[in-house]
């Protein structure tokens, strides 16, 4: 397994948070679209790395926000 293919869900968790940044609520289109978002691991991978795969775990969240949030 590679160390990203927590990307494959990038998409779906994209849509079910509406393009939305789960945290500012930023929309992408006031952000100059989504290669300014990424998949923020909600429960850090450092402290669950048994969670790194899980869907659920998978936050939509603009650069600035995921940089804040890194490792809490
Ligand atoms: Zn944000």
């Amino acid at each position: 397994m590679s160390s990203r293919d927590y990307q494959v869900f990038r998409e779906t968790v994209r849509e079910n948070f509406v393009a939305t940044c789960s945290y500012c609520l930023l929309e992408e289109r006031w952000a100059a679209g989504k290669e300014n978002f990424e998949l923020d691991h909600f429960r850090p991978q450092t402290l669950f790395p048994q969670l790194r795969m899980s869907f659920y775990s998978l936050y939509w969240s603009c650069h600035v926000c995921n940089r804040l949030k890194h490792g809490q």
